[in-house]
């Protein structure tokens, strides 16, 4: 693994240890640009459901992986290897428009047009950035879907802020014509 920023947050992870439907599960943050913060305001309002995995604790039942940040083109296979290392059963969340689709970014020629085919999302959080209250759902969504082997996300609402963009192909053309 050769991107600091990623070898970071899985050598010294801040995992998180919560109960959805029954499972045990882990989260897995995996904070990449600015919506790192709104990841991390997400995480700690999942406490006192969530609590900070401690040393040697039993396995869950279930990984998930949420990306948080603009995916470039340089750090995507340390993401991949990321995901890699999380062991079966995982899912994972993209959260905000840049892991999505790329967001503002997704004609830039460093980042790539979200997380695509480099690592199978469960649930999608549009957003620029997201709200942290839209993270529970969005992970009790990926387990769901998980378990359901359902393959196709459905965008995790996100409350309307004046300056959110969705992050799907419409908000492409929109910021086109806006232009
Ligand atoms: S979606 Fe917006 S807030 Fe999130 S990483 Fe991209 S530019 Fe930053």
């Amino acid at each position: 693994m050769s991107s600091p920023k990623v070898e970071r947050a899985l050598t010294r992870p801040r995992l998180f240890d919560t109960e959805i439907g029954g499972l045990r599960v882990r989260v897995v943050p995996l904070g990449l640009a600015c919506c790192a913060v709104e990841l991390s305001a997400g995480m700690a309002n999942l406490a006192p459901a969530c609590a900070l995995a401690p040393d040697g604790a039993v396995e869950p039942d279930c990984h998930v992986l949420v990306v948080a940040g603009t995916v470039t083109h340089a750090i995507a296979d340390d993401v991949r290897a990321a995901w890699d290392s999380l062991p079966e059963p995982r899912v994972a969340v993209a959260f905000g428009a840049c892991t999505i689709s790329g967001g503002p970014y997704w004609d830039s020629y460093s980042v790539r047009p979200g997380l695509g085919d480099l690592v199978p999302t469960s649930a999608v959080v549009p957003g620029c950035p997201p709200g942290p209250d839209t993270l529970a759902a969005a992970v009790a969504q990926a387990v769901a879907a998980g378990a359901a082997g359902v393959a196709a996300p459905t965008p995790v609402a996100s409350p309307a802020e004046p300056n959110s963009r969705s992050g799907g192909p419409s908000s492409r053309s929109e910021d086109s014509e806006d232009g």
